[in-house]
């Protein structure tokens, strides 16, 4: 396992072709990257697409997708052959519904994150023996993102890469519309972060709120657990 330290010294400034180059060569087939296919994460993948072309990209699916979102990945899937493997919750929504009762992401949404987001990933992840993950987290997102670093293990030891940690949401758009990429129409209408379709869980955000503001609003949460539990670089 290489030295965290070094490697995000070595990584602070650097662009996100570079991380994403050094994650693809030092795990050969034990590195993928997680993508709900929102702006950034597409940003991610058209960089990657250019070292590496069936690089497996993992896309939970808990069942409450927009429309939308749903026809977007499988645009994209199509038209830039992309090698994605959808992960579903093992619990079905019957069963949560017996166990929980209805409307679950309504009274404990961290429980149905739970049951529907991170232990399917998580759980998929261990089965695979993957050694790396990739995302698109941005610090400029969220005040819960601002100290991460390009690169942090998570509570199983297993590494988090962060390629596009410096990058602003400007830039990011930029670049989308520097290369012409297809973007979820879903932003046309006011949403700046795009999850699941409950309005408690995803809502258009105020302009000049942070982007992840219209995530589980009045909640008190924004973050699904998938990247909390991050140990800081070491
Ligand atoms: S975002 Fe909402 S609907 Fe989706 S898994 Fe989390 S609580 Fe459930």
């Amino acid at each position: 396992m290489p030295e965290i330290q070094k490697l995000n010294e070595q990584f602070a400034a650097a662009e996100p072709e570079e991380i994403l180059g050094w994650a693809v060569r030092s795990f050969p087939y034990q590195t993928a990257m997680t993508s709900s296919f929102q702006a950034s994460g597409i940003v991610l993948i058209h960089m990657l697409r250019k070292i590496t072309l069936d690089f497996p990209i993992f896309f939970i699916d808990t069942g409450y997708h927009f429309p939308e979102t749903l026809e977007f990945k499988t645009r994209l899937i199509r038209e830039w052959k992309l090698n994605v493997l959808t992960i579903v919750p093992e619990m079905g929504k019957s069963e949560q519904l017996r166990l929980h009762g209805p409307h679950l992401f309504e009274r404990d949404p961290d429980l149905c994150c739970l049951i529907n987001k991170v232990d399917p990933l998580l759980t998929l992840q261990r089965e695979l023996g993957l050694k790396g993950w990739i995302s698109a987290l941005r610090r400029d997102q969220a005040e819960t993102r601002r100290n991460l670093r390009p690169v942090m293990k998570d509570e199983y030891g297993n590494l988090r890469i962060h390629p596009l940690l410096t990058w602003t949401r400007e830039r990011v758009w930029a670049y989308i519309e520097k290369h012409r990429l297809p973007t979820n129409p879903l932003y046309d209408q006011g949403y700046a972060s795009i999850g699941c379709f409950p309005t408690c869980c995803t809502a258009k955000s105020e302009p000049g709120s942070d982007e992840r503001s219209g995530r589980w609003a009045g909640k008190g949460k924004v973050e699904c657990e998938l990247h909390s539990r991050l140990k800081s670089e070491k």
